[in-house]
């Protein structure tokens, strides 16, 4: 390595030392956060995401809520691929950013956390107040009678009816898996209740999170004292509206995302790297007692 690489790796430390340092002051001077987490905070739980650190979407087309509403196939090819890709989530443990979440809202210094993601991690780190904005995978609903389930007791009925689905397939986001099978063969439940349509309590493409949601999300944006973007390139509008709402407001925002994210431009600091690598070391400069 030649004195200029050299000095250019220095410079690069110190400044992400730096930014790490001035992301700790900004949480111990804070009282009231709210924080918005994507897929890059559970990404080390070995949960895939949909972009790479370039924001370039990695995967095929997911499905979208009009098609999985009007489109018997398109269930049966849902089920088939969740069957598989469901048990990826469902044993998937929290990383030391979700534990490090938790930790700092047990010390009163978020009051709101907000996560796109559908896989309830933050909840079994132990984070209280979570609004999972895009639903979450564990339950399921009924388009019928309304009636919520849990996705366990519905992965049984699936399994049972299905003998022929392949024992394995490559995961994918969102509990989905690449498998291959003929979908028509595959046996969707309906609802015990009314036998209506089940659907995971999640928010697909193409579907919106509901207004009342949105709007206290605001609200609490707006008597926090600042936000916190978390593992999340923001490219999908249902989580940027937050960073504009946040500038609107004039609340200083900070964003721990190793690539690059929409609301660059928005935010007071940026500390650009992994954010489960940030939150192991932050721990301990922290105030937390
Ligand atoms: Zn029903």
């Amino acid at each position: 390595m030649n004195t200029m690489t050299n000095s250019i790796t220095a410079y690069r430390k110190h400044r992400k030392f730096f930014a790490t340092d001035a992301l700790t002051q900004f949480i111990n001077a804070s009282e009231n956060l709210v924080v918005l987490t994507g897929a890059g905070c559970s990404a080390h739980s070995g949960i895939p995401t949909y972009r790479d650190s370039r924001g370039h979407w990695q995967r095929s087309d997911p499905i979208y809520h009009q098609e999985f509403i009007s489109k018997p196939s398109s269930r049966q090819r849902y089920w088939a691929r969740s069957v598989i890709g469901w048990p990826n989530v469902a044993n998937a443990v929290p990383n030391a950013a979700h534990y490090a979440l938790a930790a700092i809202e047990n010390v009163g210094k978020i009051g709101l956390l907000v996560t796109q993601n559908i896989d309830s991690l933050h909840q079994r780190a132990g984070h209280k107040n979570v609004v999972d904005l895009h639903g979450r995978l564990d339950r399921v609903v009924c388009l019928g009678c309304g009636a919520a389930s849990s996705r366990h007791a519905l992965q049984e009925r699936l399994l049972i009816a299905n003998p022929q689905l392949p024992k394995s397939g490559d995961f994918a986001p969102d509990g989905d898996a690449d498998i291959q099978i003929d979908v028509t063969t595959i046996d969707v439940p309906s609802c015990t209740e009314c036998e209506g349509i089940l659907k995971p309590d999640v928010v697909f493409f193409g579907d919106n999170v509901k207004p009342k949601i949105v709007q206290s999300i605001y609200q609490s944006l707006s008597n926090s004292d600042g936000l916190l973007v978390v593992g999340s390139s923001l490219k999908v509008y249902s989580g940027f509206r937050f960073c504009k709402k946040a500038a609107e407001l004039g609340k200083p925002i900070v964003c721990v995302n190793p690539g690059v994210t929409r609301g660059d431009s928005l935010y007071k600091l940026k500390v650009k790297a992994d954010c489960v690598k940030v939150f192991s070391n932050l721990i301990e400069p922290l105030e937390l007692k």
